[in-house]
């Protein structure tokens, strides 16, 4: 790629940057885009699942921020909560307490 076309992809934002910069800045990008290239050539559904789990775990992420306990949740809330949150969510198991309390409401519910 060339000075002048970097530049135009860059926009006048960089327009101060030093060529030496851009140029840099484009060595990176076809090193980068040669990886990519590389690694989706030796295993295209690897690679292609690779992807999707970064997105499934940036969603998730969003869900925690979204759903975020508040400070004077009550036991019910909670409750709710940790079960959505285990339906969407790995990354940590339910607190014992949590646990507990839904199997002494099982168990209330049964009698
Ligand atoms: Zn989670």
């Amino acid at each position: 790629m060339k000075l002048e076309e970097a530049r135009k992809i860059l926009g006048p934002e960089y327009d101060n940057l030093p060529d030496a910069q851009i140029e840099g800045l484009i060595f990176f990008f076809s090193k980068l885009s040669h990886v990519v290239i590389d690694e989706y050539t030796k295993d295209p559904k690897g690679y292609m699942k690779k992807l999707n789990d970064i997105k499934k775990s940036n969603t998730n992420k969003e869900r925690h921020l979204a759903n975020k306990m508040p400070p004077k949740a009550t036991l019910d809330q909670k409750i709710k909560r940790h079960i959505e949150h285990a339906k969407n969510c790995k990354c940590r198991p339910m607190p014992e307490s949590i646990k507990k309390e839904i199997q002494k409401r099982i168990a209330l519910q049964s009698k």
